[in-house]
């Protein structure tokens, strides 16, 4: 079945991968791209794939986009204006959110309730307003597809099954760039060892992530919303050739797991066409060659964006916020060389010690938790 999809953040690391499966599979439509600031990037994808409308983060880069396609047929709008109006555009059936920030949240509500599905890359949104998206989804009827290789996993785990069965979500990590490691040995890394990923190449902010576990951390929480666990029913795994991808432990004591290699094209092509299988090209797991899969536990001590995390979730509301928050502005100084890799960390424990929870916050209020948060930060570093 032909099927129309709108893009938030099509020229980043999912926004392309994206469009590489809009390629390979003739009957996807793309209606709408949106992007922050790589113009050049934008106006080769609106040639290849014909949009009618593209959005970028500010009018100065719509401007200069405007020119640079004024012999075709798009509409080219700017910031948040732009990203709402993309999220609802009538001829769209599915929104994937490739975009990196807070900034998902208004447009992936607006698209629900414009009764669209979710492809959802964007960790942000669940993370800081699960308690808004997941209600309204529901009540609205749309479904919230997984893209992060790890939901998807667990979402095809449970294909077929009784959500309410589950008896744990063993969520697999590859354990990053610095597996094995002790703190001591932290202390100095240089930003080019962390943006090493052993197996998956990826933006630039979220490979931070894995490196300091902060990202499974992200990823526990999101799990709690979309498959309605409890954060105690969530078991980080550390395996790290990253050939399972998750997996979930039913009542009876079976496990089922999915594996496969690391290809985030698998995950974003399930959301797109559940639920029906594509042929997709690449790799395949050759189990004769494949002489080990092993496994151990997190080092908490060591990594602490985890139990930071897990500390986070457990106090709800608004501390979520705080958490991904504190870690973005971090993760940002880490990238410009002006904190050291431990730092992260350092920021993440004293935004959250600083804050008051705010329970069940709306939109406003969540971004009032991310602005001040950004603020405590600025003060202090
Ligand atoms: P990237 O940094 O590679 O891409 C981010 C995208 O968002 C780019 O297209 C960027 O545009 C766009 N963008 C940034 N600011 C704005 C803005 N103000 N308005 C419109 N668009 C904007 O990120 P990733 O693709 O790595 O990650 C995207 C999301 O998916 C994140 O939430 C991440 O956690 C999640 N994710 C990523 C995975 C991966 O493998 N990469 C796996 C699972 C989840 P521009 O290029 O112009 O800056």
């Amino acid at each position: 079945m032909s099927k129309t999809i709108a893009i938030l953040g099509s020229t980043g690391s999912i926004g392309t991968q994206t469009l590489e499966v809009v390629e390979a599979n003739k009957d996807l439509k793309v209606a709408a791209l949106s992007a922050g600031s790589n113009v050049a990037l934008m106006e080769a994808q609106i040639r290849r794939f014909g949009p009618r409308l593209a959005v970028m983060g500010t009018e100065e880069a719509a401007a200069d986009l405007r020119q640079r396609v004024r012999d075709l047929d798009v509409q080219v709008e700017a910031g948040m204006e732009g990203l709402l109006k993309l999220a609802v555009l009538p001829e769209a059936d599915i929104l994937v959110t490739a975009i990196v920030g807070m900034i998902g949240i208004r447009p992936t509500i607006a698209a629900i309730q414009a009764g669209k599905d979710i492809a959802l890359a964007n960790k942000e949104t669940l993370v800081t307003a699960g308690h808004i998206i997941m209600p309204l989804a529901k009540e609205k009827g749309v479904r919230i597809l997984p893209v992060d290789s790890e939901h998807s996993a667990i979402f095809q785990a449970l294909n077929g099954e009784d959500g309410r069965q589950i008896s744990r979500v063993l969520l697999t990590a590859s354990g990053g760039p610095f597996r094995g490691r002790k703190r001591t040995e932290l202390e100095k890394v240089q930003l080019e060892d962390a943006l090493k990923h052993p197996n998956w190449a990826m933006g630039q902010k979220i490979t931070i992530d894995s490196a300091t576990l902060v990202n499974k951390g992200l990823e526990v929480m999101e799990a709690k919303w979309l498959f309605g666990t409890d954060l105690d029913q969530i078991q980080v795994v550390v395996q790290p050739q990253s050939v399972i991808h998750s997996m979930v432990e039913f009542v009876d004591g079976a496990v089922i797991a999915q594996l496969g290699t690391p290809d985030m094209k698998l995950p974003i092509q399930y959301a797109l066409y559940y639920p029906e299988r594509r042929f997709l090209a690449g790799e395949r797991l050759d189990f004769a060659k494949l002489s080990r899969i092993t496994f151990e536990e997190p080092d908490m001590e060591t990594f602490q964006g985890l139990p930071l995390a897990f500390q986070a979730a457990r106090q709800g509301g608004s501390m979520p916020t705080v958490f991904n928050a504190a870690n973005e502005r971090a993760v940002s100084k880490f990238l410009h060389r002006q904190i050291r890799f431990l730092d992260i960390y350092e920021i993440i424990r004293a935004s959250m010690e600083e804050h008051r929870v705010v329970e069940n916050p709306s939109v406003e209020e969540i971004l009032e938790a991310e602005r001040a948060t950004y603020e405590f930060i600025e003060n202090r570093w």
